[in-house]
């Protein structure tokens, strides 16, 4: 049995998405005529409560568009020390638009403290950049950002005339867990939380299931300027309608099922909290991290290879990173505990 647990990236698209994709009606994005992605931008946009919404390849290019939309060379974005558009996206940001980052470090639930980001706001003076833009990313590690917080550093960044960014590659994954806590709808938490930014950067790609693609949404002038910017990445894309047809798929179809992957991560990491050696932080949404500990510690660097000789893959090293998703069922999940089990028992 093969469980890729490395990253909710790996799924494949299920038979009713591929048939979407087969069905669906293509034109040429460039001349902003294919039907499909059309639908799709309209779609995401009314769902999350914004003027518009652009198709993007990547989570990572719709990111850029966005910092760049909202920012000038010399402006600055304050942003977490983990946060993919800050660590993760090769510096993208600084390189293509001379977009100069602020990195705060997080708290331990994912937060960056309100007085720090305040304290990081640039006096209007000639020393420094001009601190435009605040970027959140939620769920953020696998955590969700508690909503009193996203809307009281929205307050904060409005009150300071910055503008509001945020990396929802994982938005769904946060609507559910918020939905759970709350006992709402989960389309209604996803707005509730995209409604609070300015931009909204969502990954298809990601627990939804999506070959490729990502949405940013926003008002019609930032995405005007992120249509520009998109076309200079490299962006414009022609019959991208077979891709966002799947995106509308994952949408309609695939939005709820995040709830497995949230119960399968809580029933993987209660399994592996029993293993000595381990200490096991408890999972909010998909993905599930291990510390280990003690004689465990020692022997991190057989540990990958011995459960991939078994069929199950997973990243990290003393920090293991287990992600739940579409193509992982609860079979999945028992097989990589009895691996994990086996390893620790020889
Ligand atoms: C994956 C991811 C992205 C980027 O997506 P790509 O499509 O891989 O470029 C951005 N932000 C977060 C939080 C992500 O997890």
């Amino acid at each position: 049995m093969q469980v890729d647990l490395r990253s909710d990236t790996v799924t494949r698209p299920t038979p009713g998405m591929r048939e979407a994709m087969m069905a669906a009606p293509l034109g040429d994005d460039v001349y902003a005529d294919d039907p499909s992605v059309n639908a799709l931008q309209d779609k995401i946009a009314d769902l999350l409560g914004f003027e518009g919404a652009l198709f993007m390849p990547t989570g990572t290019q719709s990111n850029l568009c966005a910092i760049l939309a909202h920012c000038q060379r010399g402006d600055e974005y304050i942003v977490g020390q983990m946060a993919h558009c800050y660590r993760w996206e090769g510096g993208g940001a600084a390189v293509f638009g001379s977009v100069q980052p602020q990195p705060l470090n997080h708290q331990s639930d994912g937060t960056l403290l309100l007085e720090e980001i305040e304290a990081a706001i640039k006096p209007d003076d000639a020393h420094y950049a001009r601190t435009r833009l605040l970027a959140l990313e939620n769920t953020i590690g696998g955590k969700l950002l508690p909503m009193s917080y996203v809307q009281q550093a929205a307050e904060l960044a409005r009150s300071k005339g910055l503008a509001l960014h945020l990396d929802g590659a994982r938005l769904f994954n946060a609507a559910v867990a918020q939905a759970a806590l709350s006992g709402t709808v989960v389309f209604a938490e996803a707005r509730r939380i995209a409604q609070c930014f300015d931009s909204v950067s969502v990954c298809f790609s990601k627990g939804l299931g999506a070959p490729a693609g990502s949405a940013l949404c926003g008002s019609r002038e930032l995405l005007a300027r992120a249509h520009r910017i998109r076309k200079m990445a490299g962006g414009g894309m022609r019959q991208s309608g077979l891709l966002a047809a799947a995106a509308s798929y994952a949408l309609d179809h695939q939005v709820a099922r995040l709830a497995q992957d949230h119960a399968l991560a809580r029933h993987l990491a209660a399994g592996l909290s029993g293993i000595a050696g381990l200490v096991v932080e408890p999972p909010q949404s998909n993905m599930v991290f291990v510390d280990l500990v003690g004689p465990a510690k020692a022997r991190a660097a057989e540990l990958l290879p011995f459960i991939a000789s078994r069929g199950v893959v997973a990243s990290g090293l003393y920090r293991l990173r287990f992600v739940t998703h579409l193509d992982v069922d609860a079979a999945g999940v028992a097989h990589a505990l009895s691996v994990m089990r086996e390893f620790f028992a020889t």
